[in-house]
């Protein structure tokens, strides 16, 4: 047995060490992406209750030729975080949909609420208000159409610093959605400290709304919650007519999912948005 246990702690340190290896080279191939432009955003449309399209969620993308496919947000966003590279990231997304939206909004003549993704390591860096400030300047966009989505991980951090900061930006116009609610542990006590005007329903409760009849009590409640606070209620993930209209029942004002439509880049988005009888 020992030498059995000698192999598997082999076995375990090799698959560590690949891993380690895995992440430095992805981490050198993620500062070479940025430098090389290999990254570029999409954008998922956001309908209200009358299939209107009133903003859209930026979501990150890498087709990285080293490895020679699209590498998954959910991969190297953790990375940029572990790895200080956040920061620099997080502007070079928030500047590139802003510059890609407000384009698009001068070639369509109306505005767009722009729903961007704020990881934990870029909202805690001192520089995070002001650079999205000149971002908005320089773009000549509202704060009014900014909405920033927050998650639970934020609020791991020192809330005498995140609490003011996320009251000066909304005082400023700009939005705060909660994103992926439910999923963590602290939420319901979050929603009484902090000023936030959206809850994003995470695509895990919505997936099983019209099979489990627990989660379609749970999403029904956190409804219920978020509208007595005043607060719109956005679904994520949703992919079929029956979870819209379950949704819709339960007091849900706001969606976003395959079923309306997946994330688009540019391009496509300008297309979208000029063919939808509504938008
Ligand atoms: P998230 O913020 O919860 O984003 C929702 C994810 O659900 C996106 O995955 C989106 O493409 C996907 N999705 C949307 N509708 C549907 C649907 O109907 N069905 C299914 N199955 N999925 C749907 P994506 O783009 O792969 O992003 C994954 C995560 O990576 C995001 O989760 C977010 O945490 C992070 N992320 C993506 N872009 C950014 C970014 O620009 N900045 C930061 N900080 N994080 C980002
Ligand atoms: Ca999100
Ligand atoms: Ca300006
Ligand atoms: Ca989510």
């Amino acid at each position: 047995t020992s030498k059995k246990i000698k192999n598997s702690a082999h076995i375990f340190a090799n698959e560590m060490q690949e891993g380690f290896l895995k992440n430095i080279t992805m981490e050198q191939e993620l500062r070479k992406a940025i430098k090389n432009n290999e990254l570029f955003m999409v954008y998922q449309p956001q309908v209200d209750t009358q299939g209107n399209v009133f903003g859209v969620e930026a979501l990150v993308r890498w087709n990285s030729t080293a490895f020679g496919k699209l590498v998954p947000p959910d991969q190297f966003i953790p990375l940029a975080e572990a790895t200080g590279l956040m920061p620099k990231l997080g502007r070079l997304i928030f500047e590139t949909a802003c510059y890609d939206i407000a384009a698009l909004e001068q070639e369509l003549k109306r505005s767009l609420q722009i729903s961007l993704n704020v990881s934990v390591r870029q909202f805690m860096d001192p520089l995070f208000l002001e650079d999205l400030l000149n971002i908005l300047d320089k773009t000549d966009l509202h704060t009014l159409n900014i909405t920033l989505e927050v998650t639970e991980n934020l609020f791991i951090e020192e809330l005498h610093y995140i609490v003011p900061l996320l009251e000066k930006i909304k005082s400023l116009g700009i939005q705060i959605s909660m994103d992926d609610f439910g999923t963590g542990y602290s939420s319901l006590s979050m929603l009484r400290q902090l000023p936030i005007d959206e809850l994003k329903i995470d695509k895990s409760f919505v997936y099983t709304i019209d099979k489990d009849e627990t989660s379609a009590k749970m999403v029904q409640n956190i409804i219920t919650i978020g509208k007595n606070l005043n607060m719109h209620i956005l679904a994520e993930g949703v992919e079929t007519q029956e979870q819209k209209e379950l949704l819709t029942a339960f007091g849900c004002d706001r969606f976003q999912g395959y079923y309306f439509s997946k994330p688009l880049n540019k391009e496509a988005l300008l297309a979208f948005l000029k063919s939808s009888a509504f938008y």
